[in-house]
């Protein structure tokens, strides 16, 4: 769709980054939340920005989008200088956020009709542009319909067919698929990975790892207003995880890893679960296997384990 096909030929305005942020700082009431944040988002990739709860995602993108003041650093949005330029900046930005804000009284049409015209997009090109974005978002047929009577998925959907509505270069999305069943986040991926194919760039936080490390190119993980560690997928889990995992569960699972501790390079509890991080764990299934009452899982490591063992398993509220 010509829509889509535009964004890539002008990636190559910003001297390909999508997004430079430097030095980034900001502290609500004296309590510091991002401190000093720098990365980097190549045009036409998947960035991904992941921490737990407090953690200063949202006010690290707040601060990207020139919704909210930094008290320090610098931003460069499409090329443009925040927040000076934030306005011609935000021309070229689609945003995805959290909840889905449609408006309740307008069909799916208007709603991206409504909302094209804050761009001062002209009716005519409004309306050229709107089926083909509803065919993307799996949409057509629903052009008239009422919001309520969508499904959550059909929501998601149209509000990412809305962040297009201005054919942005860049995506940010926060937590596209929260909220969504099995079949509904798989039909948001691929209209995601469609998306960067067509050379727009992502830029998402989420709190689901598989999610993460099936989109983003490179990610960072924030806690405590700091990066800790940033990215490839495969490279954050060969950087920091032993490659292979063994979880054992049930009653006796713990006490038996303690006594065996020596099976694996790192083992961890939490509740009735170990979890053995091992470079060969043939010796640890041997020894699982002359038992008759453990259950467990032998998997590779993954992205969880990443952000678990650099932000522990304690609690965030
Ligand atoms: P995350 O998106 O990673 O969950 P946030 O950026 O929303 O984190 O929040 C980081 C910290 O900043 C939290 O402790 C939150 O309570 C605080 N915070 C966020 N926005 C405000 C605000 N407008 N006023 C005061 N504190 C805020």
């Amino acid at each position: 769709m010509a829509s889509l096909n535009a964004a890539a030929a002008d990636t190559a305005t910003f001297g390909g980054a999508a997004l430079q942020v430097s030095g980034l700082r900001k502290s609500y009431t004296g309590q510091t939340v991002v401190d000093g944040v720098d990365f980097t988002v190549p045009a036409a990739t998947c960035f991904g920005l992941l921490g737990p709860n407090g953690a200063g995602k949202t006010t690290t993108l707040r601060c990207c989008l020139g919704l909210t003041p930094a008290d320090a650093g610098t931003i460069r949005l499409a090329g443009h200088v925040l927040p000076e330029q934030a306005e011609v900046a935000r021309t070229r930005v689609g945003v995805v956020p959290q909840l889905d804000n449609l408006d309740p009284d307008f069909s799916s049409r208007e709603n991206l009709l409504v909302y094209g015209r804050y761009f001062g997009i002209s009716d005519a090109v409004l309306r050229a542009r709107i089926p083909d974005l509803l065919d993307f978002a799996g949409l057509s047929g629903k052009e008239g319909a009422n919001i309520q009577s969508l499904s959550g998925g059909m929501k998601r959907r149209l509000t990412l067919a809305r962040a297009l509505i201005n054919d942005p270069d860049i995506v940010f999305l926060d937590e596209p698929t929260t909220g969504l069943d099995p079949q509904a986040r798989h039909l948001i991926w691929d209209r995601l990975k469609r998306l960067i194919a067509h050379g727009k760039t992502l830029i998402l936080t989420t709190h689901f790892m598989d999610e993460a490390e099936r989109l983003c190119d490179r990610l960072a993980i924030l806690d405590h207003g700091r990066l800790i560690a940033e990215g490839a997928p495969r490279e954050l889990i060969a950087r920091h995880i032993e490659p292979q995992v063994v979880e054992i569960f049930g009653d006796a699972a713990t006490t038996w890893a303690r006594r065996r501790q020596g099976l694996g390079e790192r083992l961890e509890t939490a509740g009735d679960t170990a979890f053995f991080y091992c470079r060969d764990a043939a010796p640890l299934l041997g020894a699982l296997a002359g038992t008759l009452t453990l259950r467990y899982v032998h998997r590779a490591a993954s992205l969880e384990d990443v952000f678990l063992k650099l932000t522990g398993r304690d609690l965030r509220d």
